[in-house]
């Protein structure tokens, strides 16, 4: 399987390839290693996330969210062209057409799992359909449990 996390040592975004579960994940920036807690796979299935090791996580489409915004956005504005020269039906034309590419990328994009504590992205795992899905409730906890850890930190004077 591929990770993408936040490195705890160097604090940059990287990912890593050929990830097994069992031996360490190595940083590509800093080549700091995160030991995997030893009951992370059960079998071929991820049971703990391999980074923080949280043993909350849920499964998203891997939606391009910036690539899905830029279509929104160039179709608005061809549109609004297409507007301004009175060609209504193209104009019309246009924005369905950008809505239904962004649908079938929805759709065309597979799943990955994502750790609700730090953001690890998990890619590349076989059955990703039988995690659960992002809940509201479970990504609060986390969220709270940080604020928390945030507020205790001593501030600098
Ligand atoms: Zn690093
Ligand atoms: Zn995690």
């Amino acid at each position: 399987m591929q990770v993408t996390y936040a490195c705890p040592h160097c604090e940059r975004t990287v990912s890593v390839g050929a990830v097994d579960g069992h031996s360490a994940v190595v940083c590509p920036a800093c080549a700091a290693g995160i030991d995997p807690p030893a009951d992370a796979m059960s079998g071929d299935r991820l049971e703990r996330c391999l980074i923080c090791p949280s043993r909350d996580l849920f499964v998203r489409k891997d939606f391009p969210q910036r690539l899905g915004v830029a279509i929104v956005v160039v179709g608005f504005v061809l549109s609004i062209v297409a507007y301004y020269f009175y060609w209504i039906a193209t104009s019309f034309g246009i924005l369905f057409a950008t809505a239904l590419i962004d649908v079938l990328l929805y759709l065309g994009v597979g799943n990955v799992l994502m750790c609700y504590r730090c953001g690890a992205q998990y890619r590349g795992l076989p059955r990703l359909d039988e995690y659960g899905a992002f809940e509201l409730e479970t990504h609060e906890r986390y969220r709270q449990q940080a604020a928390r850890l945030a507020d205790r930190r001593p501030t600098a004077p």
